[in-house]
């Protein structure tokens, strides 16, 4: 058991459970799949996410503003075309002035700038590879509620990071001071991994592809054997039928795998861009921490006074630690009674995952449509909540898998 700080300032307390991924739900949510329960933990990762990136409780209102912005079903199909103008003028586009002009054009229209502004989520990702066009839907109309399902599933990474993991209240009084949190997160998890072998919901912050990323790791063990010291990374899928999943189900959570083993060899890497945080985040590296953060880091062996000492300790910590191991493990829990259902280990993949993530990031960024989920998957489209308004209706709706 080791103590992970969270913030107590402001109604969204920060911890490194659910900040990034699991319960604190906010604005953008990723419809997901056919059990209601993956759902949840999809919506709940992209609220926290988003949380993880909301500096100051004002974000976290967020909420409210992002629902002032709800279009209506009829806008977005004007919004979707816009790509499809642009490609209409050859012409035009030879030159280039007004090319690189039309691309800065298409870049601030783009949905990560309009949604994302301080970056994407794993679950961003995920949910993008899953279905574009219902990605498109959820940040245009909005999410749907959550349901008792998804709540159960977000408990239930609560429940097995509360094993172990003890969190601890911390008063903030800046966004550095929340920034600084996030990063000491990291830092216990880490420390808790070396010392015990094991440490769960550790959140990660890196520049993946050119965007800044998060994404919350549900688990993560130590080898036990003293020559590999390449930590696996394992995250835990809860299933309200006690079968598995569908393929594109298991395609979508070795996706979400995949992604965190990108980042955390990133980071290990030393890649870590300190600067560009600095900058992006709008963070003033030597603002002086909160009384109370600075105790703490104090007692924990690293005493920081700025942010800018947090992110040199975040990034010794990394340096400290190999590259995840290549085989990556998803596990399928029943929901009802937490047995396991069945375990999918895979071998890394880093040319598919980069090109994926890539392919979603041409979506983000406005480079092209919207893309619907392919043929052979439109059983997704019966499971999904913008059917009855979303062009591929008149598709071929398949029985989904069992
Ligand atoms: S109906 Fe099908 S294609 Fe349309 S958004 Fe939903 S899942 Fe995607």
């Amino acid at each position: 058991m080791t103590e992970s700080p969270s913030e107590s300032l402001s109604d969204s307390p920060f911890n490194r459970n659910i900040d990034d991924n699991k319960n604190d739900i906010v604005p953008e949510i990723p419809i997901e799949i056919v059990s209601e329960e993956e759902m949840a933990l999809l919506e709940a990762a992209l609220v926290s996410a988003r949380a993880s990136f909301s500096a100051i409780p004002a974000i976290r209102c967020s909420t409210f503003s992002f629902r002032s912005n709800v279009r209506s079903i009829k806008s977005i199909s004007a919004l979707s075309k816009r790509r499809l103008s642009g490609c209409s003028e050859p012409d035009i586009e030879d030159s280039g002035g007004l090319k690189s002009a039309q691309k800065k054009t298409r870049m601030a229209d783009s949905f990560l700038h309009r949604f994302r502004k301080k970056g994407l989520s794993v679950t961003d990702i995920t949910a993008t590879e899953w279905c574009e066009k219902q990605m498109e839907f959820v940040l245009l109309v909005g999410k749907r509620k959550v349901s008792k399902a998804m709540k159960k599933g977000s408990a239930r990474h609560a429940k097995l990071e509360e094993e172990v993991v003890k969190k601890v209240k911390v008063r903030i009084e800046s966004i550095e001071d929340r920034w600084a949190l996030k990063l000491l997160n990291f830092i216990t998890g880490v420390n808790q991994l070396l010392s015990e072998g094991l440490t769960r919901e550790l959140p990660l912050i890196g520049f993946a592809e050119g965007v800044w990323m998060v994404g919350v790791v549900d688990e993560i063990r130590m080898p036990v054997t003293e020559t590999i010291r390449n930590p696996l990374l394992v995250d835990t899928k809860t299933r309200v039928k006690d079968t598995l999943p569908a393929e594109p189900q298991r395609r979508n959570g070795r996706l979400q795998l995949m992604c965190y083993k990108y980042m955390w060899d990133d980071l290990v890497a030393d890649k870590f861009p300190s600067n560009k945080f600095f900058d992006f985040f709008s963070l003033n590296p030597h603002h002086i921490l909160s009384d109370e953060i600075r105790e703490m880091t104090a007692n924990s062996g690293f005493p920081a006074e700025t942010l800018d000492d947090v992110v040199r300790y975040y990034r010794n910590t990394c340096g400290m630690l190999s590259p995840a191991h290549d085989q990556l493990l998803l596990r399928y829990e029943f929901q009802k009674d937490h047995s396991l259902l069945g375990e999918d280990e895979f071998a890394y993949d880093s040319d598919w995952v980069k090109n994926q993530i890539q392919g979603c990031l041409e979506f983000w960024l406005g480079e092209r449509e919207a893309s619907y989920t392919p043929e052979e998957e439109r059983w997704k489209c019966g499971f999904c909540q913008y059917s009855s308004v979303c062009p591929a209706k008149n598709g071929n709706h398949n029985d989904p898998p069992s």
